[in-house]
């Protein structure tokens, strides 16, 4: 057969190709949507290779983008991979720290910033060491005033380039074309390298039936950020795969995802739970018309149960969880039900439905404890590895690479146990396990059950510190606008499904659970906050 390789050239080409008049549609601002055909969008990514070629940019460079979902941001996503450097996205919500961190880190040569993003990037520049251009993007046809050097209008340097430029044809696939660091929650981020190969394979993947199906007849919004594992690959797949797709821009709230899905037609989305436990409640307030979706995917953190029925059995949309890392690229596994599980009770559909899925085509999983890989029995934990062809290798420059990476496998730090289907079931990260008495409790499956509850908005259970068991569950729980619940009640509420020992001793009502950059409950800030709250 023939060697040939997997590069992003090649999706790029297609795209042009055989499906010129599909649309690249971007909410620019609140008010203003931007679309560009793929041919106009092909064009203007050879004039970005372009600029970025003259500015010095060559195989390897380091381009570091600081961005919103848009189609400039698209163009960056093409332009400096087939050109042999390296897209390093940026997560525009990381503390400066840790922003400056990255950059420094990753030795980012150029960089492309919003221009709405760019006072807030100006202050630190003076820490970078090795950016020497800055690229400003936005409508302007003039670079802001800086303190820096080099800084270029996007706009302005597009236009004075050669939508001829030819990328180069001699890519190896395993030439790095992406760049990710983790949002950390404790330490610094950690980096991500992507290669060419990695990227093709992956994206691929979501075309399956049993990941994301994605199709040329879909119109795809990522409201995940481009920065946070490459949107979960929607970018090339779209591409590649001839799909029109919705590019969110800044700001975006529940009530403008919902105004795109109808505007547009949106058949396939994709976002953190949290969007779309907002998005039900904006839905319950001023239905629109969601009738074009087919899918929602929804992953980044556990979706409650309530909400996965709300979205199947209330609006009557598909709603699949799917699970993954910035490590993995992301897709590892999504919670499809298979053939022979139509004849299961809805009660045993909606398990597996809440679970974390089937592992795709092409990536193994195990979870493993002290005596090796655990049975396929619903109850048996260990932490949960990966391998395959789009799961990394090793972190960036990083001596923790050593802790993640063993013996050809990712460590997760996932607790998981296997349904008796051999569908993923999380119980934890590792750093959250609740150990009580020798015993592991599940903080999810908790979680899980009281956001079942009709008071409850949220909820998070976290370990604190016991004299007798070392550590108890503590319920942390944010009440819906308006209702009330007690503690008693709470509890009552799930004494069934769980074991006596499992259940919180105590609850507290809090306004908000805070969040990570991505949306994710920070459970390290809500032990900090609570750990001499003495359990009633
Ligand atoms: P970071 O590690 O930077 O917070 P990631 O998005 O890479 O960001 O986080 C990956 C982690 O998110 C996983 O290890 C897992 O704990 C959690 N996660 C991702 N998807 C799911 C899901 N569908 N259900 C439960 N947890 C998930």
């Amino acid at each position: 057969m023939m060697d040939t390789q997997l590069v992003l050239t090649g999706f790029l080409k297609r795209a042009q190709r055989y499906f010129p008049n599909k649309q690249i549609i971007s909410r620019t601002s609140p008010t203003k949507t931007h679309r560009i055909t793929f041919n106009d969008y092909v064009k203007r990514t050879h004039r970005l290779a372009d600029a970025l070629t003259k500015l010095g940019m060559k195989r390897g460079t380091k381009v570091g983008t600081f961005a919103w979902n848009h189609h400039r941001h698209l163009e960056a996503y093409f332009a400096i991979p087939s050109s042999g450097a390296v897209l390093h996205t940026i997560n525009i919500r990381l503390a400066p720290e840790h922003i400056v961190y990255i950059i420094n880190h990753a030795e980012d040569e150029i960089l492309l910033i919003d221009s709405d993003l760019f006072p807030l990037v100006e202050p630190a520049l003076g820490h970078l060491k090795t950016v020497k251009h800055i690229i400003v993007m936005g409508d302007e046809l003039s670079a802001p005033q800086s303190s820096f050097p080099n800084v270029y209008s996007y706009e302005q340097l597009l236009q004075e380039a050669d939508e001829n430029f030819e990328f180069p044809t001699d890519l190896d696939e395993n030439l790095p074309a992406g760049m990710c660091y983790t949002s950390a929650t404790t330490g610094m981020p950690k980096g991500v390298v992507y290669t060419h190969r990695s990227i093709v394979l992956h994206s691929l993947a979501l075309g399956l039936a049993e990941s994301f199906a994605i199709k040329e007849s879909d119109t795809a919004l990522p409201i995940v950020p481009m920065f946070h594992a490459n949107a979960w690959g929607f970018p090339f797949a779209a591409l590649n795969f001839g799909s029109n797709i919705i590019l969110p821009g800044p700001m975006m709230t529940p009530g403008l995802v919902l105004d795109l899905i109808e505007q547009e037609k949106v058949t396939i989305t994709a976002g953190v739970p949290t969007i779309w436990l907002g998005a039900l409640s904006e839905q319950e307030k001023q239905p629109r018309d969601l009738s074009s979706v087919r899918l929602i995917i929804s992953g980044g953190s556990a979706s409650p149960k309530g909400l996965i029925q709300a979205y199947n059995e209330k609006l009557g949309v598909p709603y699949i969880n799917a699970y993954g890392m910035t490590e993995t690229s992301p897709l590892v596994s999504m919670s499809h039900l298979i053939s022979e599980m139509n004849d299961y009770t809805d009660d045993e559909q909606l398990n597996i439905r809440v679970s974390q899925g089937l592992t795709v085509s092409l990536i193994e999983t195990e979870v493993v404890n002290e005596n090796g890989p655990v049975p396929w029995d619903g109850k048996t934990m260990g932490e949960l590895r990966v391998r395959g062809p789009w799961i990394a290798s090793e972190y960036y420059n990083d001596e923790r690479t050593k802790e993640a990476f063993r013996d050809g496998w990712l460590y997760t730090g996932d607790i998981a146990v296997y349904t008796k289907e051999g569908y993923i079931k999380i119980t934890d990260r590792t750093k959250d396990l609740i150990k009580s008495g020798g015993e592991w409790i599940s903080s999810v499956d908790l979680e899980n059950a009281l956001m079942s509850h009709p008071a409850v908005f949220e909820a998070a259970v976290i370990a604190v510190p016991h004299p007798k068991w070392q550590e108890r569950p503590l319920a942390c729980v944010v009440l819906k606008e308006g209702a009330t619940a007690s503690k008693e009640e709470l509890i009552e509420s799930i004494e069934l499904e769980f074991a006596k020992w499992w259940l919180p001793d105590d609850v507290v009502f809090l306004n908000e659970i805070p969040k990570t950059s991505v949306g994710k409950f920070l459970k390290a800030t809500l032990r900090e906050q609570l750990k001499d709250y003495e359990v009633q």
